[in-house]
């Protein structure tokens, strides 16, 4: 998901005018029809051919209800091991019975927002306009940028569209792109990633003499409590958290040993026991269905330390379903918090208690809407595999506090995430009937391994290209600032503050190619400690065509860095490369092996034992849309991978 987001998002919500498709349409070998389990050398490059809209309806069975699951992140040769050691059963099972593709390659940049559009749309990002995961728009003002999450762009129609106007019921779960303010793009059943109202905060308090208590059980010292203080946006209170320490033995001696945590002084059963050490779930915002988890790091009569996740809550429509999730499951786990376990708050073992309770939990609401509201048609994401790559991909020396014991723990980690993610497949593939549905499991992207940062915004302030204002959190004073850099993992966009198209655009349109020659030389040239290059490819906006990246979205400039390195868009930092903090990146160039996807379908209308040829994220929707037996739409630029279906 959105990672390293170092620029506050803005909410500016504006409609881009319709484009037109993309300039170029790359024709390329159409996928070989694959019927056995040996292929020919493949390509590293895979171009699917344009789908004529006439190839359409298919004569095959069809099935009755269709899940597509995505894992995210989840990579290719990884998967490979963790279906031939027994990590993933459930995979491998679907696998065996139905189709794998040798590898999926996936859209450039490879990044989870812009991929799953992809995924959806069967379309280029140049296309549906989701070119990363996040990127500038020149109607907001210069330092702007859009969340590619939050406000997606959807330019072309998903499936689930499609499948609507063809009379099937959809639904997706989490899929990233599936934005509420959008109602118009939206499945039948739309379950949103949840939204965070606070943010997490480590607590340390003086536990005081306890004020009147409602229901307080019995204790042998006097009872204390703690007001842990839930804060907002500019540290605003949002509510009070009580934690009453209970000493529950008759022992004359004073160990408070029960420690409640309510969301009002009342000891009942909204209440959750925290244990030293454990973790409890808190309905801390009741009215908004809200709530986070705690941890008890340290409890004495003096002194209490307690974690609070962020507090999150759930999105969906129609408003019967919300409901419905709302009182069946509780509310949105807490996303993994990467940002807690960089600042020391929760350690490697807590991240991946959080990566379990949110797996599980959102593993159980999919088979759920599956098995009660039965939609044909369902999308839906899981995190755990892209979560666990990011914080635990440890494997080079290079990578700060490298250490091979801790390099082992992190990578069973790693295998951690891959079977819970399994396990939540099959939680899913057992609500239905493998005789009459099939069932699609794909990823957005691999994983590869980082040991340092660029902060590129620092490499365009060095080259005279970008000037900040007084403030420390160091503003683009866009009346000075010919350029501005926005990434999202190992990719950027840099954009020109263009006269007559930004605002408020300070470079004349005559200086335009000279600027944008300027970024290209200092990304070009910045270098690192090793005196080596950081960017493998730096694009102007012209040559995008070549990566589908064409689109009024893209910056003037693209790049993508090479494999080590992420991206950030850090303002104000002296240097251009620091240790990174967290060892798995994504984003690179999409035809490097690290980051294949995987591809597997099983089920009603997929054929059966078929290994085929390496496959492109575009083709899974005009491949489904055959499956359904409806033709796919003309802006599907993927291929109907015909040698996967009966
Ligand atoms: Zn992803």
């Amino acid at each position: 998901m959105s990672r390293r987001q170092m620029i506050p998002l803005l909410v500016c919500v504006l409609v881009l005018a319709l484009m037109s498709g993309c300039r170029t349409t790359t024709v390329g070998t159409p996928a070989p029809l694959a019927t056995s389990v040996t292929w020919p050398e493949a390509a590293t490059s895979v171009s699917p051919s344009p789908v004529s809209s006439a190839a359409s309806t298919s004569s095959a069975p069809r099935a009755r209800q269709v899940l597509i699951l995505s894992l995210d992140g989840a990579r290719d040769d990884w998967a490979d091991s963790y279906l031939a050691d027994g990590t993933m059963p459930n995979l491998a099972a679907l696998a065996k019975r139905g189709v794998r593709a040798e590898w999926a390659q996936t859209i450039d940049p490879s990044l989870t927002a812009a991929a799953h559009v992809s995924l959806a749309t069967g379309a280029y990002p140049c296309a549906t306009g989701q070119v990363s995961n996040k990127f500038h728009l020149s109607q907001d003002a210069f330092y702007w940028y859009t969340d590619g999450f939050d406000e997606p762009e959807m330019q072309v129609e998903p499936l689930w569209r499609t499948a609507m106007r063809h009379g099937y019921t959809t639904a997706t779960l989490f899929w990233p792109g599936t934005s509420l303010l959008y109602p118009d793009r939206l499945a039948d059943y739309t379950v949103a990633y949840g939204t965070r109202e606070v943010y997490s905060r480590l607590h340390v308090v003086s536990p005081q003499q306890a004020k009147s208590w409602e229901d307080a059980p019995t204790s042998y010292s006097p009872h204390l409590e703690a007001a842990l203080a839930i804060l907002g946006r500019d540290d605003a209170l949002v509510t009070t958290v009580y934690v009453l320490l209970v000493d529950s033995a008759d022992n004359h001696i004073v160990d408070y040993d029960t420690f409640w945590l309510c969301p009002e002084r009342q000891a009942d059963d909204r209440c959750a026991q925290l244990q030293p050490g454990g973790w409890a779930p808190l309905l801390a915002r009741p009215r908004l269905h809200g709530g986070g988890y705690f941890k008890l790091i340290q409890a004495s009569s003096d002194r209490l330390e307690v974690f609070q996740s962020a507090l999150w809550y759930n999105e969906a429509r129609p408003a019967d379903l919300l409901r419905d999730i709302n009182e069946r499951f509780g509310f949105f786990p807490p996303a993994p918090d990467y940002y807690a376990l960089e600042q020391g708050w929760i350690d490697a073992a807590d991240y991946w208690h959080m990566v379990e309770v949110q797996t599980r939990w959102m593993g159980e609401v999919d088979a759920y809407v599956l098995e009660s509201y039965k939609p044909h048609l369902t999308f839906a994401w899981l995190g755990a595999t892209d979560e666990c790559g990011h914080q635990f991909l440890m494997v080079d020396e290079r990578q700060a506090g490298y250490h091979e014991a801790k390099a082992q723990q992190y990578q069973a980690y790693i295998r951690s995430a891959y079977a819970l993610a399994d396990e939540a497949l099959g939680r899913q593939a057992g609500v239905l009937d493998r005789a009459q549905d099939a069932v699609f499991v794909v990823s957005d992207h691999g994983m590869a391994p980082i040991h340092a940062e660029v902060y590129v915004n620092t490499i365009l302030e060095q080259a005279g290209l970008l000037c900040y204002g007084q403030g420390a959190s160091y503003p683009v004073d866009t009346s000075a600032s010919r350029a501005v850099a926005f990434t999202s993992g190992g990719a950027v966009n840099v954009y020109i503050n263009l006269k007559g198209r930004e605002q408020p655009g300070i470079v004349p349109p005559e200086d335009y190619t000279r600027v944008q020659a300027e970024i290209v030389q200092a990304l070009r040239s910045a270098r690192g400690p090793d005196e080596q290059p950081l960017f493998a490819r730096v694009l102007r906006r012209e040559e995008l065509s070549a990566l589908h990246l064409d689109a009024p979205q893209s910056g003037d400039v693209f790049a993508q860095a090479l494999l080590g390195y992420a991206l950030t868009d850090w303002r104000g930092n002296p240097s251009i490369v620091e240790p990174a903090t967290y060892y798995g990146q994504h984003g690179y160039d999409c035809t490097l092996p690290e980051m294949r996807a995987i591809w597997v379908a099983a089920g009603q209308g997929v054929q059966a034992n078929v290994m085929m040829p390496p496959v492109h994220v575009v083709d899974l929707a005009p491949t489904v849309a055959t499956l359904l037996g409806f033709p796919p739409t003309d802006t599907m630029a993927g291929h109907v991978l015909r040698a996967a279906l009966r």
